[in-house]
This record gives structure tokens, sequence and C-alpha cells, in this order.
């Protein structure tokens, strides 16, 4: 079968090879047909050797698919189920963080995409206690969305407390930007957000998405602009989904006393920020890594109840024959989530 893999450093290290297609090895694992399969700031990361992974490997964990294989172990599924899956494939299953459901933190873990096979191909295979099926309301474009946005419910919600009567400013409005816009809102918030210049499209569309306001950073009066918006205290909550410097720094000055700041993006590398600022206003710094079976839930019944809507989010979709056309619509910022259709 076709598939897109890291096997060396750099982008000469990216290959779109002939691989044997994975069989089911043990009898919990389920077999997975890709339908589509979302191209994630960290992919690009990984491409430039900005996050860890264990070469070679298929790239890919955004996905959604249907079964044709089960493990003679598996209950709840059949053949023909519309799915998706967390990226925590390997898990010790033991270990403290296991135990509170925390995957992502255990030792032993290896994601798709990274420690294993993932979803840039025509197959892959799961663990079934990470495979959730699609609510029928939602199409298998759309489902492709599930892991980024089960990721914002992990920092917005479980480690963040985005809620109602919160006035929020978003910094960054690819796809991500607009999933934690979509939650906020569904969560009762008033959230203005924040591109640049390359980002005039996308921070039209986010008004659509519930923006009260959409503000171009480059402009010369915009940051006073926001400081008018956040009021006489400021924000109560920053998103910064960037991973940009300026963007952090941003989110830092706009916070209120005692704000919270929520960080989404990965910088792909260490950065500088001001620390005795973000003490001095006592701010909260939150994040989260990927996503928990918890996540899940919540992203799926936002799904399920249409409180986010997650077709407008899907600008292109390519072959993996095109897969350097797609990286690089990826690289110049187009639109927002760019999909492979590796069965297509
Ligand atoms: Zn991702
Ligand atoms: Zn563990």
């Amino acid at each position: 079968m076709k598939a897109l893999l890291k096997v060396n450093e750099g982008y000469s290290g990216v290959a779109l090879q002939d691989i044997q297609e994975p069989a089911i090895e043990s009898n919990e694992q389920i077999k997975i047909k890709v339908h589509a399969a979302g191209i994630c700031g960290t992919d690009m990361h990984i491409i430039y050797d900005e996050y860890p992974v264990n070469m070679p490997v298929v790239m890919g964990h955004e996905f959604s698919g249907t079964i044709v294989e089960l493990g003679s172990d598996v209950k709840d599924f059949s053949i023909g189920d519309r799915v998706v899956s967390l990226t925590a494939a390997v898990t010790c299953g033991k270990c403290i963080y296991c135990k509170q459901g925390v995957l992502m933190l255990c030792n032993s873990r290896k994601s798709i995409g990274s420690g294993v096979n993932g979803a840039f191909a025509e197959y892959l295979i799961v663990p079934s206690r990470a495979v959730y099926k699609i609510p029928e309301n939602i199409s298998l474009d759309e489902a492709a969305l599930s892991e980024p946005l089960a990721c914002v419910v992990r920092c917005l919600i479980e480690r963040g407390t985005v809620t109602s009567n919160h006035h929020v400013v978003i910094s960054g409005v690819g796809a991500m930007g607009m999933l934690a816009l979509q939650v906020s809102v569904a969560n009762g918030a008033k959230v203005v957000v924040v591109g640049t210049s390359r980002d005039k499209d996308r921070l039209e569309i986010a008004k659509e998405f519930g923006a009260y306001e959409a503000i171009n950073i480059e402009n010369p009066e915009a940051f006073e602009r926001l400081q008018e918006l956040g009021g006489p205290y400021g924000f109560d909550v920053a998103i910064e989904c960037a991973g940009h410097e300026s963007s952090l720094d941003n989110s830092i000055q706009l916070l209120r006393k005692q704000g919270e700041l929520i960080q989404v993006g990965l910088f792909g590398k260490p950065i500088r920020f001001n620390s005795d600022l973000l003490l001095m206003k006592e701010i909260k710094y939150v994040n989260g890594f990927a996503s928990n079976p918890t996540s899940w839930d919540i992203a799926l019944t936002l799904m399920k109840e249409n409180k986010v809507s997650l077709s407008k989010l899907i600008s292109h979709k390519f072959a993996l024959d095109d897969w350097e056309a797609a990286i690089n619509s990826v690289k110049q910022g187009q639109g927002f989530k760019t999909l492979f259709m590796p069965n297509a």
C-alpha cells in the first residue's frame, strides 16, 4: 500500500513508499481503512525535526476511516463502522498516568504517526481501546478533525477553565484557533481573535464562527483596540494558538491580573517570554499535551450536538501522490485544514 513516511532527517527524509499492508497482530486490534487524514502543525514539526519520532514511521494522527477487520476479542465494533481514534496507541496501562487516564504522559507511550505507524496510508492498525464511533450526523471528512478538536478540549476545558461570561482573546487563526474559537463560544465565552495580514480571509471567517471582533495585529492601531476590547482589567483568558513568541507576548500583555493563559500551539524550539510579568500579574499558565479518553467524550458530544462546525475548516484535499503540493499548501498558511485522501 502507499504510505507517506518520515525515514530520515529533514524534508528530504520524507518519502512516499509502497509498504506492506499492515495485518492484525493481537486480538484487541482493529484494522481501519483510512478515509481522510489531516496534516497537523505537529506533522510540520516532524518533517523539520522539531518533534521526536521513531523513524522510519508512517506519519499522520488526525484521521477518520472504516473498520475492515477486527481482532477476535474486540466487542462493541463491527466491520464497516465509521471510526476515529485517539493517538496514544501504545501505553503501559499500569503507571500513575495510565491509571488516571492521562495516557499521553505514560513513559511507555507511543503515538500514532510518530511512535507507531499512522494514517498517511491506505490502512492502519489501532488498539480497540483507542477507537470511537463517529456520530451519525458527522461526515467522514469532518470526523478527520475530531482529533484536533479533542486536543483543544483538553487545553480549554480539562486543563483550562473557559466558561460562560469569560472574555477570551485567541491569538492564531489556523485550524486550532478556529476550533478553540468554536469550543469557547459553545461554552458561552465572548471571543476576540487575532491574526496577521496573511490571515485576511481567515479573520473574516472567524466572525462566522462567533468571534465578535477579528483583528489584524499588523494594523498600527490593533494593539490599542485590543486593550480597549479587554476593558479596564484585560481579558480573563488568552489562548495562544499560533506558536509564535510575539503572539505569546501579546497574550501575556492583554490578560488581566490573575487571568489564564492557555498554550495550544507548539513553538518547535525554546522561546523567550516575560516570566516576570507573568508572575507579577499572577497569571495561570496552562497547556495540554494532545488528548485523553475524557477529552474525546467531550469532543464527540460537541460534534453530535452540532455545537461545532467542522466542514468549513476543510480547505484542501490531496491524494498521497501529491504530498509535496499538500505540504506546500500548509506551509503557505492557505485555508485551515488540508486532508490527505489515501484511498480516493
Ligand atoms: Zn494534530
Ligand atoms: Zn503508563
